[in-house]
């Protein structure tokens, strides 16, 4: 063997997706895409995410899980956990025993909460005062267009739906950032501390209520509210109200290759998730896809992947199909569907070039996230990697292997622990990002199609 050869042989080489993507593989990437654009446009809460997912469920036969039913292979079903999170099965051929194939992704974003105590007025303006959540950088958010999403609850017992900033003839919100001319003090900060979080304040509006009296700006805008939705003051105390990025979905690049939106962080992996599992007949394994809530503050709470919330669906899922809940998680592989670092080369000291993901070389596969010495990940097992690398490499899915940064230079953890700790076999996986947590993030259609491919391969298995 001649060295060229043996390095053929020897060496692994991870190519460009491009340069293996079939003509067939191209035209189903580009509409892929846009459904994708699609779904990331109507969904930038995981409330809308949860509504908008349903519907495309019932759609396609799926049916509410509940106790007591009897199920059997190619039954779908699903389960909305308080309009917060989803978890959905198509029924296989094989008992539950046998194990089950998952994808679990989150469908929370980091974004800026509304206060329950937010409306006030000053200098002439109305304002909201907010707490963000997840990990954001703050001071992305200033001077930026921003819309208002969530829901109200009233005092009689119903419900309001609250968007502002979408529609084309909305008013935007935004929160304004102090001219460069008398930033001299501000200048001199760390950009954590560039703002406050008591200075995020959501620009409401300027115009006061006719009449004698104070706070009629505030006034004006709680009559505008009141008009529109029926709420008053009290009310805010009982809603989720979240301020998002006012952007839509865009093409980036000359090329086209690339998508910018708000939310690719988790919302691509659950709509990958989707769109593989609408794809299925009747697999072999049963099918289950997550869609979790409250992964950008730590995986708790009710519809937080933490909780019984999955244990009490798949308990339902074994019953209905006469199986053992506990021995089906012990069968079962979990593909922990979550976004990580595309490596970008205007920050190459953050990253090690030969471990980190890339653009365009399809759905990144992890063994580990975590950060210092992998604090905070499941690990998986060289068994657990060779089996995705088999279903991956048997269903011609473009994959590359991917770590999250260099080491201790930060790093993250998704929900996969929380899978593990179940007994379940847990692989991370995702699709490569630029500029996460950013009000606009960057994905390619490709690593995007590849990742869908991959949950598919998971599925099918
Ligand atoms: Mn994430
Ligand atoms: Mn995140």
């Amino acid at each position: 063997m001649n060295i060229e050869e043996l390095k053929n042989t020897l060496f692994a080489a991870p190519k460009n997706g491009y340069t293996r993507l079939s003509a067939e593989e191209r035209t189903e990437m580009e509409a892929h895409a846009k459904g994708y654009a699609a779904y990331i446009d109507a969904c930038k809460t995981e409330r809308e995410a949860v509504a908008w997912t349903v519907e495309q469920l019932e759609a396609k036969g799926f049916r509410e899980l509940v106790p007591g039913m009897e199920l059997k292979p190619g039954d779908k079903v699903y389960r909305n956990n308080r309009g917060k999170a989803l978890m959905a099965a198509v029924i296989g051929t094989e008992s539950m025993n046998e194990g089950t194939r998952i994808c679990s992704a989150h469908i929370d974003s980091p974004r800026i909460d509304v206060k329950p105590n937010p409306l006030y007025e000053d200098a002439g303006m109305a304002y909201l005062k907010t707490h963000y959540y997840g990990g954001i950088k703050k001071y992305q958010w200033l001077a930026t267009p921003l819309a208002l999403h969530g829901v109200v609850c009233r005092r009689d017992g119903t419900t309001v739906t609250v968007t502002v900033g979408e529609d084309e003839y909305d008013p935007i919100l935004m929160i304004t950032d102090i001219l460069p001319h008398l930033a001299a003090d501000q200048m001199q900060k760390t950009a954590a501390s560039l703002v406050s979080g008591e200075q995020m304040n959501v620009l409401l509006g300027s115009e006061p209520l006719e009449g004698e009296g104070s706070d009629l700006i505030k006034l004006h805008m709680m009559k505008l509210l009141n008009e529109k939705y029926g709420i008053v003051e009290a009310d805010f105390l009982c809603a989720e109200l979240s301020i998002v990025p006012a952007m839509k979905c865009r093409e980036v690049g000359l090329d086209r290759s690339m998508l910018g939106a708000y939310g690719h962080d988790d919302r691509v992996c659950a709509y990958n998730q989707l769109a593989a599992l609408l794809q299925l007949g009747t697999p072999r394994h049963t099918a289950v896809c997550l869609m979790a809530d409250k992964e950008e503050i730590g995986s708790v709470g009710v519809s937080g992947m933490q909780s019984f919330a999955f244990e009490t669906f798949m308990h339902d899922l074994c019953d209905a199909t006469k199986a053992s809940l506990y021995r089906c998680f012990e069968q079962s592989f979990c593909l922990s569907a979550d976004v990580t670092n595309a490596y970008d080369p205007n920050f190459p000291e953050t990253c090690d070039r030969r471990n980190n993901s890339m653009v365009n070389m399809g759905a990144a596969i992890f063994k580990y996230t975590g950060s210092k010495g992998k604090g905070g990940c499941s690990d998986a097992s060289a068994e657990a990697m060779a089996y995705i690398r088999s279903v991956l490499d048997k269903a011609g899915v473009i994959w590359q292997v991917g770590e999250l940064g260099k080491v201790d230079q930060g790093g993250g953890g998704t929900v996969a622990a929380y899978m593990a700790n179940r007994n379940i076999v847990t692989v991370d996986a995702g699709v490569p990002v630029l500029s996460m947590h950013a009000p606009m993030e960057i994905i390619t259609k490709l690593d995007c199609y590849m990742s869908m491919r991959a949950c598919k391969a998971v599925y099918e298995d």
